[in-house]
């Protein structure tokens, strides 16, 4: 079975997404990490973001894996440095590209066969796995999302404004959910989750709910 779980930054989304597969006992995919990996390598490699041709070709020959909690950039984990806001922001702008989408969409399905699999984004619901068996949308407030994001950087050292969070969480939201390659948006299947007052367990719960359900009666396949 495939779970999709997409929607914004600092949705808490990542927190529901590793919750559910541990509780499941489902592989995890970051998708959001592998965006984040190709944008580090862009970066270290002072490759011009806006250049689809040279990031597509970054992108094909790094090797990435974001899978279980870590992750790794041609075998060096690099899971704290993809979180740094420079690479959140470059990773946003590299993400809007169709090649490069491509690259990872073809991976993250390869990822998705033969396994049960809660996976993470922004499109998983919509172009990745359109067919998956489960799929959330997960939202909230945007003060409440730079709040966590606020409470995060904090915990990582970082010196930043709430306001700067706020700002920064904006501007990479209207990026995600205007490009024209696989915008961020909820699936027409998708269920709703808004986590703004809603605590991480009471979020789990409904989602191992609506999981356990389907696992036991599995919907119709269309002819
Ligand atoms: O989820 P996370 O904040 O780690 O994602 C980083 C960036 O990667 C997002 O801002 C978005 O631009 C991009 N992304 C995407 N599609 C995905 C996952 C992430 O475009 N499936």
């Amino acid at each position: 079975m495939i779970v999709t779980i997409d929607g914004p930054a600092g949705s808490g989304k990542s927190s529901a997404a590793r919750g559910l597969a541990k509780r499941l006992g489902f592989r995890l995919l970051d998708t959001g990490a592998m965006y984040r990996a190709v944008a580090l390598a862009c970066v270290r490699q002072n490759v011009d973001l806006a250049d689809e041709s040279a990031v597509t070709t970054v992108a094909r020959q790094c090797q990435i894996v974001a899978e279980d909690g870590r992750v790794l950039l041609d075998g060096e984990d690099v899971s704290q440095t993809i979180r740094e806001p420079a690479v959140s922001e470059a990773a946003s702008q590299v993400a809007s590209q169709p090649e490069v989408r491509q690259h990872l969409v073809r991976m993250q399905r390869e990822l998705g066969k033969e396994r049960n699999l809660v996976t993470e984004g922004r499109d998983q619901g919509t172009v990745v796995f359109p067919d998956a068996e489960c799929k959330f949308y997960v939202d909230a407030h945007p003060d409440e999302r730079a709040q966590r994001r606020y409470q995060e950087m904090l915990a990582q050292g970082q010196t930043i404004s709430v306001e700067e969070t706020l700002q920064q969480i904006r501007e990479r939201d209207a990026r995600d959910a205007s490009r024209v390659v696989s915008p961020m948006k909820k699936a027409d299947d998708a269920i709703e989750v808004d986590t703004s007052t809603m605590p991480l367990e009471a979020v789990l719960d409904l989602m191992e709910r609506v999981v356990r359900e389907r696992l036991n009666s599995p919907a119709p396949k269309s002819q």
